[in-house]
């Protein structure tokens, strides 16, 4: 039996699909990571075709029939097109790099609402202009580890359990382990070196206690580190295209 659902979600990725159809994978709230096919939209008279974008949060239609390989969408509406982070070439490199990053980390069928809730609140921040644009970037990269698995600080030595007070700055960032103490550090063949001004500010980020008063510029890259440390334990993003804009 076929069921005709309703759902919300971020467009990841559009593809060519047939003579004049797309296929749209979509990060939806209820349905998890889902592909489908949008008959006719590469026509030019097809109004549909600027909302299956990758970025748009859209609120879409789609039948849903078990013994169909692929579903198809009925239909599909903007609920916010980013417009402020699609004029800012700055805002457009970060928000193209969540999409892609959420891309790896959503699955086909899975709800994840808390996947699904960080990617809207970076989105909407980055778009209203609410915090510094490599703030937002670098607190999802910390929070995508952290829904994933892979939190770059717990509070202890992840290696001996001793517990590590980040704003006494006795830690070493390491690509494996996250955050370590400063005597495991001695048997680690992956530090990350960062000077002591690098370290301070990560400590903040990662303790949760950066204000967006203190930016500066210097500290974008911190994004860097953290995301080595994501890679470590998730070869695919290795490949991460939206990356080589920066
Ligand atoms: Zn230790």
């Amino acid at each position: 039996m076929t069921k005709i659902l309703k759902d919300r979600g971020f467009v990841l990725k559009k593809k060519k699909f047939r003579e004049t159809s797309k296929l749209i994978t979509i990060f939806a709230e209820n349905a998890g990571k889902i592909n489908l096919v949008a008959k006719g939209v590469r026509t030019p008279k097809s109004k549909t075709s600027a909302v299956l974008e990758p970025l748009n949060l859209i609120e879409f239609v789609y039948y849903d029939k078990p013994t169909r390989d692929l579903q198809y969408i009925s239909s599909a509406e903007f609920i916010d097109d980013f417009s402020n982070i699609k004029s800012d070439y700055e805002k457009i490199k970060i928000a193209y790099a969540v999409i892609e990053l959420t891309n790896y980390f959503s699955h086909e069928g899975q709800v994840n609402n808390e996947l699904f809730d960080l990617v809207y609140n970076t989105l909407v921040s980055l778009d209203k202009n609410q915090r510094p644009n490599f703030n937002l970037f670098i607190d999802f990269i910390i929070k995508l580890c952290e829904i994933s698995g892979y939190p770059a600080y717990t509070g202890e030595c992840p290696s001996c359990h001793k517990p590590i007070d980040l704003m006494k700055d006795d830690f070493q960032f390491t690509r494996n382990y996250g955050v370590i103490c400063l005597n495991c550090k001695n048997y680690s063949n992956s530090l990350i070196n960062l000077d002591s001004e690098t370290k301070k500010m990560l400590a903040l980020f990662l303790s949760g206690q950066v204000s967006d008063e203190e930016y500066s510029e210097k500290f974008k890259h911190l994004y860097l580190p953290l995301l080595e440390f994501l890679q470590y334990h998730v070869e695919e993003i290795k490949r991460l295209k939206s990356l080589e804009l920066f």
